[in-house]
């Protein structure tokens, strides 16, 4: 094992001990020292200046983590500093001058020319987050090692406790080691602690009815919130498809019902199909 794997491992180990999808832990966990380390020692290094320059910043999930940093913000305030002075230099073009009339000069400042590229050119063509690139590079890293040491040890012992990959991260795993036996251990075992959500969900609904007396059980309070991240992820650790390219963003060959007002005659909340019926 080398070292490299070796940290790895033991994160992972620990992040099984956590609430929710352990690789999302773990990539959080990483977007934060990124940021951590960064704001400490690199604010004035001229490499990190342009890397985060050609960026036009960071993403929105790691601006705002920003603020999660202890006492960061004068490091922060640094950055955008530089980054406010470097938008308002790059849109200068665009500023309307006495005298000059706007029309094809100004289109061409914006989309580019044949000579020279526009503005939006420029930010079209911005280079990835930074902490974005580093967090895919240790995702990676991660997934590659639940597959790995997924019948090793602590770490069985931990994914058996934990809540199971989330089912975007466990499709990147095995998009990523498509052919290793442990795949299917993988799928096995993370499928039973997708059994288990579906559990503890599932009395949590047959609980809510006003004949019952039995409490909720700290399991099934937490089962929706569980349900939200084994379906999406840990917050803001995969992306939305409100700006994701009209290639990928296809809506749904179904169609949705008009969502009605509940009322109160009959039982507006019982489900039109059978459950587990398979609607594609
Ligand atoms: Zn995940
Ligand atoms: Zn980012």
């Amino acid at each position: 094992m080398s070292e490299e794997r070796f940290i790895g491992y033991f994160r992972l180990v620990e992040a099984c001990a956590e609430p929710g999808c352990p690789v999302c832990r773990c990539v959080t966990h990483e977007s934060r020292s990124y940021l951590d380390s960064l704001l400490y020692e690199q604010v004035t290094d001229p490499g990190t200046r342009r890397v985060i320059r050609a960026a036009w910043g960071f993403c929105n999930w790691h601006t705002w983590l920003l603020l999660e940093i202890g006492s960061s913000r004068f490091g922060a305030a640094i950055i955008y500093d530089d980054l406010v002075r470097l938008a308002l230099s790059r849109t200068e073009r665009l500023a309307a001058r006495a005298g000059q009339s706007r029309g094809r000069r100004w289109l061409r400042a914006l989309f580019g020319g044949a000579r020279r590229p526009g503005v939006m050119d420029l930010y079209r063509a911005r280079a990835a987050c930074p902490a974005c690139v580093h967090a895919a590079d240790s995702e990676r890293r991660y997934l590659d090692t639940i597959v790995k040491f997924i019948d090793d040890g602590d770490l069985q012992a931990g994914y058996a406790r934990s809540d199971g990959l989330c089912v975007p991260h466990l499709f990147a795993a095995l998009e990523g080691n498509p052919e290793r036996h442990e795949a299917r251990m993988l799928v096995d075992r993370t499928r039973a602690k997708w059994a288990g959500i579906g559990r503890d969900i599932g009395s949590f609904v047959a609980k809510h009815d006003y004949r019952n007396r039995e409490p909720y059980t700290a399991e099934e309070t937490a089962s929706y919130t569980r349900a939200f991240e084994m379906f999406a992820g840990a917050k803001s650790v995969f992306g939305n498809d409100v700006h994701a390219p009209s290639s990928t963003r296809r809506a749904s060959r179904h169609s949705m019902s008009p969502v009605k007002p509940a009322t109160s005659a009959g039982d507006s909340r019982a489900p039109s199909r059978p459950v587990g019926e398979d609607v594609s």
